[in-house]
């Protein structure tokens, strides 16, 4: 994946702030400014949701406004209290602030039942015995108009002793439904006499029983919007034709009047954001769970070592538009490692260890060196690493007969070990198959530190670990989760799994500098030359496990591809 810098994107441009600007000059809404974020709870959050949060909170805190959070619980079947849960952590994980306003669309259902009964009685709602399938088939499409149920002109009267009996669990699912009475010749399909409630004798997560009726989305969002008094009820695009259904509702209810925006959703290269697809690599087993540091959600991305500033950041670098488009999962990628790279703390650690053994080094000697933490933070000080006879260094690092641009150790060449000496390497030892295992070296003693007493240049410096002093570790690589920029583009009769890459994880035991022994989960460090790597959720100071969060931008894995 080619690195792609942030000044390659468009600059962002932010109409909904400068909505909100111009109403606060003009006094609309009181002079306020509250948004909310409303999951459905049917899933956990991905970075999609990110952009959203990033918005609804990060707008209300500029303008001093406030954010509720809101769970859009109308449909009883998918939505469980585990996906409520991971929903508030992520939220507050990525500084989402609702201060306690935790609120739910099924806490309004009363008054949403109130409000249907007022639309009744204006005649502007009623109920409709066609099954879900003859609504459709009567809805009429973009060149027809729609047929008028043959229930539309019943009394009202009877729709509230109807509704009343629906309420009352009289009716099995699906026999009836209530509609919106507006228009079935509307040129938005949204309008066509919209069903507004369902029977769905199905148990919530919130209100058990009480309920077998439950509003639509359509029908509920904007009343919930307005109970909470939202000035700018932020979407995404798809919500765009259903605006004047939303503006219908409040007016026909004469109720306060929040005002509908909407956005471009965030789409990323080789990311799938759809919850019930991504429900679906977690049930199947493709990855294991909601949080496995593959997948495109916030938790997921937490337990890789993703941080909430970068992620942030990223999403306040999207803008918002009016057009769907796609981001590069590489931007992504940048501003995480800009975020790490001033905070983890350096280390260095072998991915996959060949041995070195320096032939002229004291065979019991050991010498602590000192190595800088972090160059971008001098504050982050000093640590000591230890240097002995034997050695890991990568396997990458070695090559015994170097192509051209090889500039690492290969026989007779001398490299810098980072914070070590300049070695030289004399000779290998091969195994039965003829494959290196072993390479010995010299040091040159008067370059302690890795630093050349008299000039001499070397065109590597490589980072090792001391054999006998290193932990091991259980490292876990990880590429993106789809082989394709696009995971939905599959050949007729397959499914978007067919795309998932059989290489988006692998598992190395690496041996690590034993500074980072015992360090708790969600540590981040940089593993000198190699990326950014945090602890895993289920390391133990006997078993620690890290998971790689990025790689560097790293040249020499161009010019390796190339030499291949
Ligand atoms: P899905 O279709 O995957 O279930 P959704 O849009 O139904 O997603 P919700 O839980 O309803 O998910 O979303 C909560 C909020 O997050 C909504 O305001 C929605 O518009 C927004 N959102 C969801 N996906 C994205 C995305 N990819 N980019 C930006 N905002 C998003
Ligand atoms: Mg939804």
């Amino acid at each position: 994946m080619s690195e792609m810098t942030p000044s390659a994107t468009p600059t962002q441009s932010n109409f909904i702030r400068d909505i909100m600007a111009a109403d606060l000059a003009s006094g609309k809404h009181e002079g306020r400014v509250h948004t909310r974020f409303p999951p459905e709870p049917n899933g956990y959050l991905h970075v999609g949701h990110a952009k959203s949060i990033t918005i609804n909170f990060g707008l209300a805190g500029e303008f001093g406004g406030k954010c509720n959070l809101r769970f859009d619980d109308t449909n009883p079947e998918k939505e469980e209290t585990e996906y409520v849960d991971s929903i508030i952590e992520d939220v507050k994980w990525l500084g989402g602030d609702f201060g306690g306003r935790i609120f739910y669309a099924s806490d309004y259902f009363q008054q949403l039942y109130d409000w249907a009964v007022q639309l009744i009685n204006a005649g502007k709602a009623y109920v409709c015995d066609l099954s879900a399938e003859e609504v459709r088939r009567t809805r009429g499409n973009f060149t027809e108009p729609g047929k008028d149920s043959p229930y539309r002109t019943r009394s009202v009267e009877e729709n509230l002793a109807l509704f009343e009996r629906m309420r009352a669990g009289e009716f099995p699912d699906g026999t009836r439904t209530l509609r919106a009475k507006i228009d079935m010749a509307s040129p938005n399909l949204n309008m066509r006499d919209p069903v507004m409630y369902r029977i769905l004798h199905a148990e919530h997560h919130r209100t058990g029983n009480q309920w077998c009726i439950y509003p639509m989305y359509d029908y509920a969002h904007g009343q919930c919007d307005s109970i909470e008094k939202i000035t700018h009820s932020i979407c995404t695009l798809e919500f765009e034709d259903h605006r004047p259904l939303y503006d219908w509702f409040i007016q026909q209810l004469g109720i306060y009047a929040p005002q509908q925006i909407e956005f471009d959703r965030l789409n990323l290269t080789y990311t799938m954001m759809s919850k019930r697809k991504l429900l679906k690599l977690v049930k199947d087993g493709h990855v294991n769970g909601w949080d496995d540091p593959r997948m495109p959600t916030i938790s997921g991305m937490r337990r890789r070592g993703y941080t909430p500033e970068g992620l942030r950041n990223f999403c306040a670098r999207q803008g918002v538009s009016k057009t769907n488009g796609i981001t590069e999962l590489s931007l992504l990628e940048y501003f995480i490692r800009e975020d790490l790279n001033k905070h983890a703390l350096r280390v260095m650690g072998v991915l996959r260890p060949l041995k070195v053994v320096i032939d002229n080094y004291p065979d019991d000697q050991v010498e602590w060196m000192e190595a800088v933490n972090n160059p971008a933070d001098s504050s982050a000080g000093t640590r000591q690493v230890p240097f002995s006879k034997v050695l890991y260094i990568e396997q990458d690092d070695f090559r015994e007969d170097p192509p051209k641009q090889f500039f690492r150790l290969s026989p007779g060449r001398e490299v810098r070990l980072r914070y070590g000496y300049f070695v030289t390497c004399t000779s290998v030892v091969k195994n039965a198959q003829g494959e290196v295992v072993e390479v010995h070296c010299t040091y040159d003693p008067a370059t302690r530190g890795g630093d050349s007493p008299d000039g001499r240049k070397v065109k590597s410096t490589m980072h090792w670990v001391s054999a006998v002093h290193a932990i091991g570790a259980e490292v876990r690589l990880y590429e993106t989760l789809f082989t394709k920029e696009d995971p939905n583009d599959v050949p007729e009769g397959q499914d978007f799994t067919s795309n998932l890459n059989p290489r988006s994880l692998e598992t190395v035991t690496a041996r690590v500098e034993p500074s980072v022994a015992g360090a708790p989960p969600m540590t981040r460090y940089q593993f000198e030359r190699l990326g950014y790597f945090c602890v895993d959720k289920g390391s133990t100071p006997e078993t620690p496990v890290f998971n790689r969060t990025v790689t560097l931008k790293d040249a020499w894995a161009k010019i390796e591809k190339k030499t291949k």
